[in-house]
């Protein structure tokens, strides 16, 4: 629903900006070899047709998203990612804002996929994360093939956590988290893992349950530790 809103929101603001002119492809066709149509929207530089654009962009989509299942994005990925990302978000409010041109079909096919970039957009730009090398137990629900992995922590954001493990767990996979010395457990998701053969991995966690489970972590006040 929010995601909806910003979406009318971004529209709103492109349509006052541009006064809902087609996109600004000029007259150039469309960059997809052997294609007659014009050029609706550019990605890379390349103009496109509608149904080109959407093709090449839930390619993209698709791309990012295997990226981020295997390593966390950081740095250089994370920028590029997130350029690419926010071309086919403006794009393709361009095409929706368009609404008279689209059929009602392709306007939802676009805002799909529009929001479905935007959620990738959202996830890669969360909270920041803070390096943190602290001990945490990694559990699946008590059953036949229960797993306990006391592992350590390599950093922490408000919604996440990445954890070294050497156990075999399962790409969305969800597992308990717990600091040692606590009782509160949170439900995690395992958002992404490398395709990796070494015997100790980073895995990247995302908190399902908690709001705040890192509070005093994240804290920027000075930790005092008080023996216990
Ligand atoms: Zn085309």
């Amino acid at each position: 629903m929010t995601i909806m809103n910003e979406l009318d929101r971004r529209a709103r603001k492109k349509s006052a900006k541009t006064g809902a002119s087609p996109a600004a492809t000029g007259n150039q066709s469309c960059g997809f070899p052997a294609c007659s149509h014009a050029g609706e929207a550019t990605l890379d530089a390349r103009p496109l047709c509608r149904n080109h654009f959407y093709d090449v962009a839930t390619k993209c989509l698709k791309t990012h998203l295997e990226n981020l299942q295997r390593s966390e994005a950081t740095g250089a990925l994370a920028a590029t990612t997130l350029k690419s990302l926010s071309e086919i978000i403006s794009q393709t409010t361009t095409l929706v804002v368009r609404a008279k041109f689209l059929s009602p079909w392709q306007q939802g096919q676009f805002r799909e996929l529009s929001v479905r970039a935007l959620e990738l957009y959202k996830r890669v730009q969360r909270d920041p994360r803070v390096e943190l090398n602290a001990p945490i137990l990694l559990y699946r629900e008590a059953g036949a093939a229960e797993t306990r992995e006391l592992t350590n922590t390599v950093n922490i954001s408000k919604r996440g956590v990445c954890v070294v493990t050497m156990n075999s767990w399962a790409l969305g996979e969800q597992i308990w988290i717990q600091k040692p010395a606590k009782p509160l457990r949170a439900l995690a998701r395992v958002a992404w893992i490398p395709q990796t053969g070494s015997a100790r991995f980073p895995m990247g966690l995302e908190i399902l349950d908690q709001e705040n489970y890192w509070e005093t972590e994240l804290s920027p006040r000075p930790r005092i530790h008080k023996n216990q």
